[in-house]
């Protein structure tokens, strides 16, 4: 089971990615987490994302095509893994089908985490709250500007990456608007679906 979950910063892709993780104990795989440690630890990669990462830009295709290709041959990721904020791009997306092809794999669902943009700043200030109030520090990206980058560089890079899964039959929408429980049930359904073969087989 390969999922893309798609959708807008602040979407709560990540919050569903877990969730679907633990339910369906499947691997779960930010790249966002990823350059983050990354950063945190110093590496090569994390210095030259550093900047990217906190200005809301995104890192070069090859730089985050490369941790993915290198994090899918781990043992984890042999039932099925979650994709979290990867593909970005055009070039992701078909560096993926490439990449997965080569295992005779193929993405099953890409789920679009439908919001509303005009709400997202909401969501993104009520986020910052939490974690100061939980004493952890706040993400040099989730400042109102950093964020705004960050939508404008989804609706002009990531966004028309959608035609592309469109025309393989692969996009399932969720009203991403709900509480976590109902955004999470109405991914349940999709993935249940699949497991009960209403959707069709698919390899
Ligand atoms: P996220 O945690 O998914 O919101 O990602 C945080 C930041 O990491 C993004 O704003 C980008 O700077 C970088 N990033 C994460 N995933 C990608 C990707 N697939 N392509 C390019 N940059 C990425």
């Amino acid at each position: 089971m390969i999922i893309v979950l798609f959708g807008p910063p602040a979407a709560g892709k990540g919050t569903q990615a877990k969730r679907i993780k633990d339910k369906h104990r499947v691997a779960h795989l930010s790249t966002g987490d990823m350059l983050r440690a990354a950063i945190a630890q110093g590496t090569d990669i994390g210095k030259k994302a550093k900047a990217l990462v906190d200005g809301g830009l995104l890192v070069p295709d090859d730089v985050v095509i490369g941790i993915i290709a290198e994090r899918i041959e781990s043992e984890d990721c042999a039932k099925g893994f979650i994709l979290d904020g990867f593909p970005r791009t055009l070039g992701q997306a078909s560096a993926l089908d490439a990449m997965l092809a080569a295992k005779k794999r193929s993405v099953m669902h890409v789920i679009l985490m439908d919001v509303d943009q005009s709400r997202l700043t909401k969501r993104v200030e009520t986020r910052v709250a939490e974690t100061l109030a939980r004493g952890e520090p706040v993400r040099p990206d989730d400042s109102l500007d950093k964020f705004k980058e960050r939508l404008k560089v989804y609706n002009e890079q990531t966004l028309p990456t959608l035609p592309y899964y469109e025309a393989q039959g692969k996009v399932r929408r969720v009203d991403g608007m709900q509480t976590i429980e109902g955004v999470g049930a109405q991914i349940d359904a999709i993935l249940s679906d699949e497991k009960s073969g209403k959707m069709g087989a698919r390899p």
